[in-house]
């Protein structure tokens, strides 16, 4: 069965998209660390980001980058975190968490609420900083 994110990357799930490309895919969290905070995962379907061959891994890597500087141009911040986990969702992701100061990185940390317009919003800036 696909994954979840397979299904958002079809589009069977709706999300918030920030930039696709031809083997890459990435959208806002659903249930973000701060303003922002974005997952990039590849189209194709493996579990663990270390199990991904080296050119795919660091491509992937090319355009997190690209997607961590629209973030970096769009939502006030000092940088742009970076994490992986990767215990939730079995399909290989890069969180990008725009932060001021490392306690932001803590997961323990209560997430942020909002609303459909307000993500509709911050996903639109975020794309518009994409180059
Ligand atoms: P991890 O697997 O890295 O522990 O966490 C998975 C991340 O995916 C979590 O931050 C969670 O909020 C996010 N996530 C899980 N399901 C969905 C979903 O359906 N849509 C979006 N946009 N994010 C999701």
């Amino acid at each position: 069965m696909a994954t979840i994110f397979s299904r958002i990357i079809t589009g069977e799930i709706p999300s918030y998209k920030i930039a696709e490309e031809d083997r890459f895919f990435a959208f806002l969290d659903i249930n973000p660390m701060a303003k922002g905070h974005t997952l990039v995962v590849p189209k194709q379907e493996t579990d663990y980001l270390f199990d991904l061959d080296d050119t795919l891994l660091s491509e992937m890597m090319l355009f997190a980058k690209k997607v961590a500087k629209a973030i970096e141009a769009a939502v006030s911040c000092e940088r742009v975190g970076v994490m992986v986990i990767g215990l939730e969702v079995p399909h290989a992701h890069i969180h990008l968490i725009p932060i001021n100061r490392e306690g932001d990185m803590n997961l323990a940390n209560p997430r942020v609420n909002l609303s459909n317009e307000e993500f509709e919003e911050i996903a639109a800036n975020i794309r518009s900083c994409f180059a």
